[in-house]
């Protein structure tokens, strides 16, 4: 099927009816033919920094995470990178760190242990900014925020580091700050994130994970666990109504995102962009050449007033026939 649909990849995610739907990559290491992959991309929605600190024997130091960065920044330029920020723990663990708790996905994840140890977050975002100089495309993502003032905390490091790294003669504007939505609590709390984040990036893997509690990485539990669960696509509706009251950009950076299926819904819910891991693109981007944003506009009505995940699942594949 990818090989039918090559042709199409060098064509702009456009609906029939005109509606541009920017896709962007998921990224962690190197990426392979990015000259090619730039001109069918709009950025990269998610560099996962975690991923190089796993293959490393300790935690990289500014040089390295610099040169890494750089690395990033400089193959997507002029398109936009976010940058997440460590996000270990849960499922994601460093050989010479290890976190042992009972609970790891409720336990110390994201940006819980960088607040903690604020002196590895700082090395980090002054490699960040460091190798964003002279190219203005970096951005910052907050991973498994939960409270308002952890997005304040890592706010205040980053202007930290701003002016520290000026006193030693690099001087570099403030790069744009997102957080993820993947946490239940936030979607109660976005008008105050708002006031502090410049955009949101909904990581639907976990919030699928919190909202249906079911461990995304449980076997026994695994049919349970499901992105076209009901609950999941009436938040996920709510969170691109929400964003748009609230004026700021917001997109989707799991799995959900890479589905056909599923980036036909964020589409027709009002999502702005959708990121994925790079061979995901050519099916979503053929779905989406081929329905018209009204059409996933009415998908997404009909598919809210469903009952089960079943029946969403079973109207998903009734509408959008074989190619799904
Ligand atoms: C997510 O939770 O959906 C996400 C994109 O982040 P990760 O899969 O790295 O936890
Ligand atoms: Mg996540």
């Amino acid at each position: 099927l990818t090989e039918v649909l090559e042709h199409e990849q060098d064509l702009p995610s456009r609906t029939p009816d005109g509606h541009d739907m920017p896709l962007m990559v998921n990224t962690g290491l190197v990426v392979d033919a990015v000259a090619q992959l730039k001109r069918r991309i709009s950025g990269v929605g998610l560099y996962r920094t975690e991923v190089p600190f796993m293959v490393t024997e300790r935690f990289p130091g500014e040089q390295e995470q610099t040169r890494l960065y750089r690395d990033q920044l400089e193959s997507f330029a002029p398109l936009p990178v976010v940058m997440r920020t460590l996000d270990i723990g849960g499922d994601k663990d460093l050989p010479y760190f290890p976190i042992e708790e009972a609970n790891p996905f409720l336990g110390w994840r994201g940006i819980r242990v960088t607040l903690d140890h604020p002196e590895v977050l700082m090395v980090q975002l002054r490699a960040m900014l460091r190798a964003s100089q002279g190219l203005d495309n970096l951005q910052v993502l907050l991973p498994m925020v939960t409270n308002v003032d952890e997005v304040d905390d890592a706010l205040k490091l980053l202007d930290r580091a701003i002016v520290e790294l000026g006193e030693e003669g690099v001087s570099v504007p403030r790069p744009k700050v997102g957080v993820m939505i993947e946490v239940p609590a936030t979607l109660y709390q976005l008008d105050a994130l708002a006031r502090r984040a410049d955009f949101f990036s909904v990581g639907s893997n976990d919030l699928t994970q919190y909202l249906l509690a079911v461990d995304r990485n449980n076997p026994r539990v695994a049919e349970l666990y499901d992105a076209c669960h009901p609950a999941v696509l009436s938040a996920m509706a709510s969170l691109a109504r929400e964003a748009k009251r609230l004026d700021r950009p917001i997109s989707v950076c799991g799995e959900l995102a890479g589905d056909p299926a599923g980036a036909l819904l964020l589409m027709g819910m009002g999502f702005d962009a959708l990121s994925m891991n790079a061979p995901s693109l050519p099916r979503v981007r053929a779905a989406i050449r081929r329905v018209p944003l009204e059409g996933a506009r009415d998908l997404v009505e009909e598919t809210l007033r469903l009952d089960t995940p079943g029946e969403v699942r079973h109207h998903l594949a009734e509408r959008l026939g074989g190619w799904e």
